[in-house]
């Protein structure tokens, strides 16, 4: 089965809104086997909006379209729909009284101009809208399920949950399903050589990478008649790519870095503190980014100047002069530092993140990030050298994230 996905807006048109609405339908339809073959964006304009149902229903046997049914003269969906079937637009009215009450239910009284959004093209299912003002619609084009929905993600999602994916669920011919693999510290194009033939088009599953800020995921896609069997190949997948990447891979799913290395602390029952200099705290906002991180985080320090990783973190001055800001010395001494408190763990960075300020000898980007570990013993450190490609908050990013992961690594140990 096959599905078309129309979004419709100006905004979206002109780049000042995002259509994440085609994006989230798409992933849900895939989930229940049914395949997008295209997503199209128009504007709120009723001749363009008639051409995008033609060619929708003519092609595919679902069409979700959002967008343009608000109450406001450039919401025109309704009328080109009107257009498209030929039919007049009738008054709605248990779904005037909708609106009516929905006003009410917010200490309003019903503007006028919203009772366009009661009308509706004659014969057209109306489908409640229990989240805001603009109810669904819905029809049968020739061999065409047509939805429309409001643009507003909210409501389209809830509606789109009641209305439209249990109406298929039995239908489709395949079940499709993923699993998202993340890697941090290596590229795309050596992640695809790790997985080799794995990555061949014709297998199912279906194995891509994608990469978002320096984090290289794995897709996997199967697909089969029953949720059972594509569950099956999609385990059999992942377990041969988990042996492939060995520890590249840090999550799974919604997982991001810094989430894993705080369950990975939480779990040991150590405490983490870090000391950035070029990073500017970003490392200890990614920690803290997650829901529960008093547990394994201490606290950090920005010492950006080299007085404040003296008076700070105890990094000699002296050292600072003899080595300069931005080396191995510096990076591990800052990391010793942020362990004269309670933590069992460091992270450090120092580096340059540009666009000014590099030299031959240390070119924007050269990050030095430092590891601290106290153990019985006494303190532990070590440091390594990073070259990161990018804009300055390309290199941020990637650093911070370079720290955390070292501190994974080691962790998993
Ligand atoms: P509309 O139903 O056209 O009045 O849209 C209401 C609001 O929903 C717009 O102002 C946008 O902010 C948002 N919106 C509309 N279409 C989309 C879309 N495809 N993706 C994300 N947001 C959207
Ligand atoms: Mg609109």
């Amino acid at each position: 089965m096959k599905a078309v996905i129309i979004s419709i807006g100006d905004e979206l048109i002109m780049g000042q809104t995002v259509d994440t609405n085609s994006a989230w339908l798409s992933a849900r339809f895939a989930d229940i086997g049914i395949m997008t073959i295209y997503h199209k964006t128009v504007p709120d304009d009723p001749a363009a909006i008639v051409l995008a149902l033609k060619e929708a229903c003519a092609l595919s046997e679902v069409v979700v379209v959002t967008g343009g049914l608000g109450p406001t003269e450039d919401d025109l969906t309704r009328h080109a729909l009107a257009a498209f079937l030929n039919r007049p637009l009738d008054l709605h009215p248990p779904s005037l009284e909708r609106i009516r009450v929905f006003f009410k239910s917010l200490g309003k009284t019903m503007p006028a101009i919203n009772r366009i959004q009661a009308m509706v093209p004659r014969g057209v299912e109306v489908l409640d809208n229990d989240w805001g003002t603009a109810p669904g619609l819905k029809m049968k084009v020739g061999k065409a399920l047509v939805f429309l929905f409001p643009g507003v993600p909210r409501e389209m999602m809830k509606m789109a949950e009641r209305d439209v994916f249990p109406v298929f669920k039995s239908y489709g011919k395949a079940v499709v399903m993923t699993e998202a693999l993340h890697t941090f510290g290596a590229g795309e194009s050596t992640v695809a050589e790790k997985l080799g033939e794995l990555m061949r088009r014709d297998c199912n599953p279906l194995v891509g990478t994608t990469v978002s800020r320096g984090v290289v995921t794995v897709r996997i896609r199967s697909e089969a008649v029953t949720r059972l069997l594509a569950r099956k190949h999609l385990a059999a997948t992942v377990e041969k790519v988990e042996s492939r990447l060995g520890k590249l891979i840090f999550g799974r799913g919604e997982d991001t870095l810094a989430g894993v290395v705080g369950k990975l602390a939480g779990k040991i029952g150590v405490r983490v503190a870090t000391a950035e200099s070029c990073t500017g705290g970003l490392t200890a906002k990614m920690l803290t980014d997650e829901a529960g991180s008093s547990v394994y985080f201490e606290g950090g320090w920005v010492t950006y100047s080299n007085t404040m990783k003296t008076l700070e973190l105890g990094v000699p001055a002296s050292l600072i002069e003899r080595e300069g800001a931005v080396s191995r010395a510096v990076a591990c001494a800052m990391a010793e530092g942020a362990l004269r408190q309670e933590a069992d763990w460091s992270v450090s960075t120092t580096g340059i993140a540009g666009p000014d300020g590099g030299s031959d000898e240390k070119p924007v980007g050269t990050v030095w990030i430092g590891l601290g570990h106290r153990s019985g013993a006494g303190i532990k450190t070590r440091a390594e050298c990073f070259q990161f490609p990018g804009s300055r908050e390309m290199i941020r990013d990637r650093a911070a994230k370079t720290a955390l992961n070292m501190l994974r690594l080691e962790l998993l140990k």
